[in-house]
C-alpha cells in the first residue's frame, strides 16, 4: 500500500506529491488525461503571482503583503477566506526557491497590457515546461505515477480516506489521500446545470469555451459533495476571460484571450454598451468579462478599438474585422449600422480626454455616459476601427471542497484526517468572485505543498 494517493495531475497535485515525498513517505500520483495531456489546466499557464518586500531576481520593486491582499479584497468583493488568503500570499514570497529546486526556470516578464512585471514572476517556458520539469524530479523521486487513471470515486470510513476507485473498477488504497483534481470546467452538462436551462432547453452555458483542459469534469468534486463533504462557492462563479469566440471548444489556452477590451469599448449584439471598459487595470478585470458576456443576449460580445490602439495590447491569434469606418465594422459583424454609429457617437462625445496613460489609472474618463468608461477613454475616431468578436471562456470554476489551513476536507465542519484537497478543488475558499492573475498557481503551489505535507504527516504517524 502507498502511504499517499494524489488524485490529479497538474500543478498542485504535483506539488503536493514531491512535498510528500520529500517527507519520506511514497506516493502515487493518478493523472485521468494520457502522458500527451497531462498537466491539466496549469500546462496553460505563464505566472504565478508573488509577494516580495524588495526587488527579486525577476521581480521589480515591492510587492508588500498587505497590498496583495488589497488586491484580492477588491477583486473578490471580500468573499474571501482571510486566514487561507493570507496563507497563500505570504508562500508565493517563498515558493520560487522550492520550484527551482524542481527544475522550474523563470524569464523576465514581457511589457504590455497586463502590467505583470511587478508582481508576477513568469515561467520560463511557460506552464507546460514546469509541469514537465515537476513530472521529471517526482520520477526521479520515485513517485509512482499512473496516467489514463481516472477516478471515478473516493471510499469512506466514516470521514476517513480508504481508497480511490477507478473508472476501470481497479481499487487502490492507501494511507492518505489528496484531491487536486481540479474544478469541473469543463463539464458542460454542469455548466448548463448551474447556469439554468430555459424552456426551450437553452442555456447560456451552451455558448461558453473551455480554455483548458477537456479533463477537469468535476467527478470527485461531485463525488466527495454527494458524500457528505462540506462545500464553498457558487457554482456559476469562475475565473471567466473574454476569449474571441471563433477559438476551440476545449484548450484555445492564452492565445485566444482578447487583451484590447480597456482601450476601446465593448458593445453586445444591440450594439449597446454594458459595462465599464476601463474600471481597473486589466490583470484585476480581465477575468470578469467572460461573466459580463455570459449575461448579455446570447453570450456574445464585440470589443471595437481604432487604430490608435494596434501595438498597445498583445495581438490575438486570429485577426479583428477591420474597416475604415463603423459602418462597414458593423455590417460585417451583424450589427445595426445606426445603433453602433450611435454607440460609438455617443461614447466619443462623453470622452474627457486627459493624458493618456495605460500604465495608471489615467484620467481619460466620460462624462455622463451609461455605463461611463472610467480610464483610458479615448474617442473612436482613427480609421481604420478593429473588432474582435468575444465569447465566455471559463478558465476554472470557483465550486470547492470547504476546507482550512491544514487543508483537510470537512464534513459536518470536522476536519478529516487523511483526506487533503488542493489546487483548484480548493480555490473556491479564497476566490468567492472575480480574480487577480496569478493567483491561480500560488493557491495551488502554496495549498499543494502544505496538503502534500500533512498528508505525509497523517500517513506516516498512522505507520
Ligand atoms: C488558459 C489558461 C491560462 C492560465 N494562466 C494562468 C496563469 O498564468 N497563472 C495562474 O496563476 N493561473 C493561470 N491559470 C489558472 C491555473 O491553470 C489554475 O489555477 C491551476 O493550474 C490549477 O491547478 P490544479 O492542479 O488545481 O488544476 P489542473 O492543472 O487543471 O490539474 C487538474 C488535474 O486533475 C486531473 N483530473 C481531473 N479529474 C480527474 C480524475 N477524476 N481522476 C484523476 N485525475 C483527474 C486532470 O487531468 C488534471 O491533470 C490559467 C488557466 C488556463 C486555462
Amino acid at each position: 500500500m502507498f502511504d499517499i494517493l494524489v488524485i490529479g495531475g497538474g500543478n498542485a497535485a504535483l506539488c503536493a506529491a514531491l512535498t510528500a515525498r520529500e517527507a519520506g513517505a511514497s506516493v502515487c500520483l493518478l493523472e485521468s488525461a494520457p502522458f500527451e495531456w497531462r498537466g491539466g489546466n496549469s500546462t496553460h499557464t505563464r505566472n504565478i503571482r508573488c509577494m516580495h518586500d524588495e526587488p527579486q531576481d525577476v521581480l521589480l520593486e515591492v510587492y508588500s503583503a498587505d497590498e496583495y491582499w488589497q488586491d484580492l479584497l477588491k477583486v473578490t468583493g471580500g468573499i474571501t477566506d482571510e486566514k487561507l488568503a493570507k496563507i497563500a500570499i505570504r508562500e508565493s514570497s517563498t515558493c520560487r526557491t522550492w520550484m527551482r529546486k524542481y527544475g522550474v526556470h523563470f524569464q523576465a516578464p514581457l511589457s504590455g497590457t497586463l502590467h505583470l512585471s511587478r508582481t508576477n514572476a513568469f515561467f520560463m517556458g511557460g506552464g507546460k515546461a514546469l509541469v514537465n520539469a515537476y513530472y521529471r524530479s517526482a520520477e526521479k523521486l520515485g513517485v509512482k505515477i499512473c496516467y489514463n487513471a481516472p477516478v471515478k470515486s473516493i471510499k469512506l470510513e466514516g470521514d476517513q480516506f480508504s481508497a480511490a476507485i477507478l473508472e476501470n473498477g481497479e481499487r487502490i488504497t492507501a494511507k492518505a489521500c489528496v484531491l487536486a483534481a481540479g474544478g469541473f470546467e469543463s463539464n458542460i452538462e454542469w455548466q448548463r446545470e448551474a447556469w439554468g436551462i430555459d424552456e426551450q432547453g437553452k442555456s447560456p452555458a451552451d455558448n461558453f469555451l473551455i480554455r483548458g483542459t477537456t479533463f477537469n469534469q468535476g467527478v470527485l468534486l461531485k463525488n466527495m459533495i454527494e458524500a457528505g463533504a462540506d462545500s464553498v462557492g457558487d457554482p456559476t462563479q469562475a475565473h471567466m476571460a473574454a476569449i474571441d469566440a471563433r477559438a476551440p471548444l476545449y484548450n484555445g489556452g492564452i492565445c485566444t484571450r482578447i487583451d484590447c477590451v480597456s482601450l476601446g469599448i465593448v458593445v453586445n449584439e444591440n450594439a449597446q454598451r454594458f459595462y465599464d471598459e476601463g474600471e481597473d487595470f486589466w490583470p484585476k478585470r480581465y477575468a470578469i468579462w467572460g461573466r459580463l458576456v455570459a449575461q448579455q443576449p446570447n453570450q456574445i460580445a464585440y470589443s471595437i478599438i481604432d487604430s490608435k490602439s494596434i501595438g498597445r495590447f498583445m495581438p490575438p491569434v486570429f485577426e479583428g474585422t477591420t474597416a475604415d469606418n463603423i459602418t462597414y465594422i458593423a455590417l460585417q459583424l451583424k450589427l445595426d449600422p445606426l445603433a453602433l454609429n450611435q454607440t460609438i457617437d455617443d461614447f466619443n462625445a462623453a470622452c474627457r480626454l486627459g493624458t493618456f496613460d495605460h500604465t495608471t489609472l489615467d484620467d481619460c474618463h466620460t462624462e455622463g455616459l451609461t455605463p461611463a468608461k472610467t480610464h483610458w477613454a479615448t474617442q473612436i475616431t482613427v480609421p481604420p476601427f478593429y473588432a474582435y468578436p468575444l465569447r465566455p471562456g471559463v478558465t476554472f470554476t470557483y465550486l470547492s471542497l470547504k476546507t482550512d489551513e491544514t487543508t483537510a476536507v470537512h464534513f459536518n465542519g470536522q476536519p478529516s484526517h487523511n483526506l487533503f484537497v488542493a489546487g483548484e478543488m480548493m480555490a473556491g475558499n479564497v476566490l468567492g468572485k472575480g480574480y487577480t492573475a496569478g493567483i491561480g498557481m500560488a493557491i495551488g503551489t502554496a495549498f499543494g505543498r502544505i496538503a502534500g505535507k500533512n498528508a505525509a504527516m497523517a500517513a506516516l504517524n498512522l505507520s
